[in-house]
Order: structure tokens, then sequence, then C-alpha cells
């Protein structure tokens, strides 16, 4: 049974994931640590449960999900994969960045896309990845069917939905992404989404102001 770290980095507040596998490696997902407080628990937290980076995925490339980017592949010599609908905004981050007053080194670039409906495996950890733009031009949600989760970027919160007036956004795409990837998931599904508390699939159909 592989475990969930969660943690809750920079001035956006965005949820930083960490899939553990049995034999001690790990999936980083969205690694949001932005100052070096940030970086140091993050790196506290790897080395006191003897974890081995493995793989570093972003679920889409807006600014508070991959802050943490350069520095992941400064330590662990990992470099992102996202779908490739997301690399012009991967680009664009920096200025993007100082437009908030804040910086970024964005780091490496992929030198492998994700596709949708492909998994992603380590050990025993298999994620399929969904296709669900709308937030941002190729968000990906990562399901585990065998754990019963799904981590769902920005693309569905608790009783909302992600943004879609930023580029690449747009609310009918978001919308019919909700519907066509995620509803049709069991009640009992856990959705960790980034940001905000966690939630279920069963919740969201019936509490979900913008879907239900
Ligand atoms: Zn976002």
């Amino acid at each position: 049974m592989s475990r969930i770290k969660i943690f809750t980095f920079n001035p956006f507040q965005e949820n930083t994931y960490v899939l553990h596998s049995e034999k001690g490696n790990c999936i980083i997902v969205d690694p949001g640590c932005y100052d070096e407080t940030e970086r140091n628990r993050f790196l506290t937290y790897i080395r006191q449960n003897d974890l081995k980076p493995k793989r570093l995925i972003n679920t889409h490339c807006h600014l508070d999900h991959i802050f943490g980017n350069a520095f992941i592949y400064e330590e662990f010599g990992l470099k992102p994969e996202f779908h490739q609908g997301e690399l012009e905004m991967y680009s664009m981050q920096e200025y993007i960045a100082r437009s908030y007053g804040l910086q970024i080194s964005i780091g490496p670039k992929p030198e492998v896309f994700l596709r949708q409906d492909d998994y992603i495996t380590l050990d025993e950890i298999s994620l399929k990845l969904l296709f669900a733009p709308g937030h941002s031009a190729a968000s990906l949600c990562l399901y585990d069917a065998v754990e019963g989760y799904v981590i769902a970027g920005d693309v569905l919160f608790r009783e909302s939905i992600g943004r879609t007036d930023l580029p690449g956004g747009d609310y009918d795409t978001l919308i019919s992404s909700i519907r066509r990837e995620l509803l049709p998931l069991d009640d009992a599904i856990i959705v960790y989404s980034g940001h905000g508390p966690q939630t279920t699939i069963g919740h969201e159909r019936r509490y979900n102001p913008f879907i239900s």
C-alpha cells in the first residue's frame, strides 16, 4: 500500500504531493516549494523517510505548481514530466513570476512528455493520466484506481473548480473535462486538489455548485 504526504507551499498555498512506494521510492507531484525554509522542510522529510525520488510530475505548469522544479532537478537529477500542451505555459513562467513580484528559475524542460490515458508506474504505484484541459491548456489528473484517489491539480476543488481566466483557460472546456474524466469515477474516490482540503467524487457530485 502506498503512502501520500502532502505539503502546502508558497504564497499561493499550493499542495505538493509525495507518493511513496513500499520500497521507499517516490513520485513528486507539483513541487511548489518556494523559499529556503520550504525547500528544507521538503528535504528533511525525504531524508528522514529515506525516500528515493524517481519521477517529477507536473499536473500543469502554472507558477505555483513548478516553483520547486529547478530545486528537485538540482537535488535529485529529475527532469519534469508533463503534457506537451503545457510547454508554452512552462516557458512563460519566469516572465509571469515577475508580474507577481516573485522570482523563479524554471529548471530544465522535459525529455519526455506525458500522454493522456497512459500510466505512470513506480513499483506498485500505477497512475492513469486523465486529460482535463480548461483550467490550463493541457492539465492532467493522476488516478490511482487501486488506492482509490485522484490527484486533480487545479481542475476540481472541494465545492469549487479551477479558475478559467488565465491563458489557456476556458470555462466550458473545464466543465466538460470534469464531467468526462472525473465524475464517472466512484463516489468513494478521494480527490487531492492543488489547493485546499481533500474531498471525494461523491461529495462533489452532490455539493459542488458548478457541476451538481
Ligand atoms: Zn493552476
